[in-house]
């Protein structure tokens, strides 16, 4: 069979393939705990439930303007103004099939062939084959400091004449840092003097810890929307744990939105109406839900940390937001795909690869899941790699030696 040489190129989700993996495993018996997970473990709110299923009953579920529902637009203009401090007009905003269908029109619409955009490592894992697939070419910046923040020094080195943009996300995806507020005031500014789009995914805006806030980067620009180069990405995965509803959105410039809204015409039209009513449910329902799922995920991050502190060897930078951390394993292995391998089959434990994140040899851990998980999974891992723990450990009522180490 013959494929593209494009498709060729385009790399499978490895965190789609663990979930997989681990779904056969649980299937089979096997009691696998899944720290790779990217989803809240909460039922969707109340309010999202009974607005869907309210569109549902009417039987009319048909095609809905390419860009969303107009009642949906005008929730999230509502969500803009009030987390954002930003008045957006409807035509600013387009609702796609999910923040990852999102940013993908936003780099179709944007990306000429060989144009570069510029990823701050550790970055989500999609990005890159995100950019391979619209011809353009992923510049990694990795920082120079060993940290995971990233420097305005690093990235003015990487920029040149063919960058288009810079993907920014903050709290970020694998690390759980938040970019420090000098830094999105620097690139900010730095994107506006110099034309280059600047992409904000905001999935995780809201799941910040310890006080601290995600400051939206309209806050450093004097510029109004229509000229700015910021474009703002977020959706209802994360902060309303609705991950399967497929609801994302883009507030860009108008002239942006027209393009992208013709590319989403001619590629998927509306997200479901149904998903759509969903969204809406959330934005405009009760949002105690979202403060409530940042407390239980704040908890989660204090349980893994406090597991993580006595992993011999294991240093881990203390994640501000999202439901991630990305700890070092270098002490024990240099190869992360190896290593989440042989935790896989060993300890039957799922994590990230850090390779995936442009990070080798460290794993990312998810603490979406329980506490039970969390503490559980942790201490498999120690068991299966740290010479220290017992030799012996119980897996549901199997008794398993360690013979490897
Ligand atoms: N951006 C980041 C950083 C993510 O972690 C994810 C989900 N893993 C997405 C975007 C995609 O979100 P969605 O499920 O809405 O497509």
């Amino acid at each position: 069979m013959t494929v593209s040489q494009l498709a060729r190129t385009i790399k499978e989700s490895p965190t789609l393939r663990l979930n997989e993996r681990a779904r056969i495993l649980r299937e089979k018996g096997d009691p696998v705990i899944h720290l790779g997970i990217g989803e809240p473990k909460n039922k969707a709110p109340i309010n999202a439930i009974l607005s869907s299923a309210a569109h549902l009953n009417t039987g009319d579920i048909k095609y809905t303007p390419t860009d969303g529902l107009p009642s949906l637009k005008k929730a999230i203009i509502r969500y803009m103004e009030e987390n954002y401090d930003r008045l957006v007009a409807p035509e600013n905003v387009i609702v796609s099939t999910g923040a990852k269908h999102a940013i993908y029109n936003v780099l179709i619409s944007i990306v000429d062939p060989q144009d570069e955009v510029i990823l701050l490592a550790p970055y989500w894992v999609s990005y890159p084959e995100m950019v391979k697939m619209v011809y353009g070419v992923p510049v990694p910046v990795v920082p120079e400091d060993g940290t995971f923040h990233p420097r305005m020094e690093d990235i003015e080195e990487a920029v040149g004449s063919y960058t288009k943009a810079i993907i920014v996300n903050s709290p970020n995806n694998p690390s759980g840092i938040l970019y420090s507020e000098d830094f999105i005031a620097s690139i900010v500014d730095f994107c506006e003097r110099r034309g280059i789009y600047l992409i904000l995914d905001d999935i995780y805006h809201k799941l910040v810890f310890d006080g601290k806030r995600a400051t939206p980067a309209y806050k450093y620009t004097n510029k109004d929307l229509e000229n700015s180069r910021l474009i703002v990405v977020n959706g209802v995965s994360k902060l309303y744990g609705m991950t399967g509803f497929r609801i994302g959105w883009v507030v860009a410039p108008r002239r942006l939105v027209e393009v992208m809204t013709n590319v989403q015409a001619q590629m998927t039209s509306n997200p479901s109406v149904i998903s759509q009513a969903a969204a809406e449910g959330a934005l405009t329902g009760v949002q105690s839900v979202v403060e409530s799922l940042r407390l239980t995920i704040q908890n989660n991050r204090d349980v893994i940390m406090q597991e993580l502190r006595s992993f011999n060897g294991v240093r881990t930078t203390k994640p501000e937001g999202t439901f991630y951390c990305l700890p070092d394993f270098r002490a024990y292995s240099q190869d992360s795909i190896e290593l989440a391998n042989f935790l896989l089959e060993k300890a039957l434990v799922v994590t990230v690869p850090g390779s995936a994140f442009g990070m080798e040899g460290y794993l990312r851990l998810s603490f979406a899941g329980s506490v039970k998980d969390i503490t559980e999974g942790i201490e498999r891992m120690k068991w299966a790699l740290d010479p220290e723990a017992p030799n012996e450990i119980y897996i549901g009522d199997r008794k398993l030696i360690r013979d490897w180490l």
